[in-house]
């Protein structure tokens, strides 16, 4: 019998983890107790009942959520999930950490976030049709290319992108490309979106290559999860010579400290990045965050390093691709042992950027070649990441705090502005 190693949603609550660290960086930078309040939380947050006719014949009335953080800045931004672990705190959390993520890459937007409480691994894909376009149905009247555009994020692709623009259109009446990015090419999705947050994490690792000496080729890396963002990030580290000495899936994971041969797991990957069942040898998720690397990469979902394991870690640095994976007291045992922790919104900022990118396309109505989408990524990436680790210097505080710093003096400094505070 295959061990099950279900990769479990966040351990402490993340909007608990996001208003710390918010309140640490607002200190800092002396900002006013009305500034945090307004910040700590969306600005705006609707819960919605979506009834789907399953397969079986029965309805079932699934729970969606989008959380819109702050529009001072510009309309919300932020992807939509499908999970069965989704919940209004961690939604909430996600939006804010969307606005800190616009922030650092100096975009237009405020942040959001969406989220289903469903398993799309259980799931036909009529069903999922119909909930992604019950749930356009449910929110359109507070979404829109000029108030809050929606996007791919854990377990949602560019099919159900299509689908929830084609709702949109239909009930709007007109053609808006700009309502969601993440879109099919065909329908007005830009080039390099697919690969866009691994990319960004991949300039993250070379950036880190130089900063710390250690020559891309000779890296070892660890990749936790192998869905959109892990299986594209093995690719490109593979491609330039660099070690993936491990990665793992919902199920479990696959460790060889000689390197895995990642063309061959890329070729068996199922549509959900399922490849540890092909191993007899393969250990848990758990196992795997402790295995011996330079450079830990949690690419699967939040809470994976926690007080009960950050003791444990072997590697130099961890770069989270996913959003929110060390809690904040493991982040602290890590920096007490040396060890740098890149923040996931940093690191994993590269799909939003690339959806700012393909939302300035659609509303140009002019497309860019592949080249340019990556040229200008990598332009804010490094940008982004030099003025991160300027300010964790000169404050001398990590480069997590550092990074929700930078992230938010855009929103206040707007929101002072607009007059709705007085910093
Ligand atoms: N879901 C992605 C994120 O968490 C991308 C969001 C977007 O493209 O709007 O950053």
């Amino acid at each position: 019998m295959k061990k099950k190693t279900l990769v479990s949603s966040f351990s402490e609550n993340p909007l608990i983890e996001f208003q710390s660290v918010l309140k640490e960086a607002m200190d800092i930078l002396n900002y006013s107790v009305e500034a945090y309040e307004l910040l700590k939380e969306p600005i705006r947050f609707l819960t919605v009942k979506i009834p789907v006719l399953m397969d079986n014949g029965k309805t079932e009335i699934f729970t969606g959520y989008r959380a819109q953080h702050n529009d001072a800045t510009g309309p919300t931004k932020g992807g939509i999930r499908f999970h069965p672990d989704v919940t209004p705190d961690e939604v909430k959390a996600l939006s804010g950490w969307m606005s800190l993520k616009c922030g650092i890459n100096s975009l237009p937007y405020g942040g959001a976030k969406g989220g289903i409480v469903c398993d799309p691994r259980k799931m036909s894909l009529r069903e999922l049709e119909l909930l992604s376009r019950g749930y356009v149905r449910a929110i359109s009247q507070i979404v829109g290319p000029t108030k809050d555009i929606p996007a791919p994020d854990v377990y949602t692709n560019s099919q159900i992108m299509a689908w929830m623009l084609d709702e949109y259109d239909h009930i709007r009446e007109f053609d808006s490309p700009n309502f969601i990015t993440g879109k099919p090419l065909t329908l007005g999705g830009s080039y390099g979106r697919e690969t866009a947050t691994s990319k960004g994490v991949f300039y993250t690792l070379q950036l880190i290559s130089e900063l710390k000496d250690i020559p891309i080729k000779d890296m070892r890396v660890i990749i936790q999860g192998f869905g959109n963002v892990g299986s594209y990030l093995a690719k490109y580290l593979y491609d330039i010579g660099a070690k993936v000495v491990g990665i793992s899936d919902v199920l479990g994971g696959i460790y060889d400290e000689n390197g895995l041969d990642i063309p061959y797991l890329l070729d068996r990957r199922d549509s959900f990045g399922v490849v540890s069942n092909l191993f007899d040898s393969s250990i848990s998720n758990q196992e795997l965050i402790e295995k011996e690397c330079d450079v830990l990469v949690p690419a699967a979902i939040g809470g994976q390093i926690t007080t009960r394991n950050a003791d444990r870690l072997k590697c130099k640095i961890v770069v989270e691709a996913a959003n929110g994976p060390t809690t904040r007291d493991a982040a602290k045992l890590l920096k007490e042992r040396d060890i740098m922790v890149v923040p996931d919104i940093l690191a994993n900022s590269g799909g939003v950027i690339v959806s700012y990118f393909e939302w300035c396309q659609n509303n140009q109505g002019y497309y860019w070649t592949e080249e340019l989408v990556d040229e200008r990524l990598k332009e804010k990436m490094t940008t982004s990441f030099s003025t991160i680790l300027q300010t964790s210097k000169t404050y001398g505080v990590d480069m997590k705090v550092a990074a929700y710093m930078e992230g938010i003096r855009r929103l206040v400094e707007a929101s002072n502005y607009r007059g709705w505070i007085k910093n």
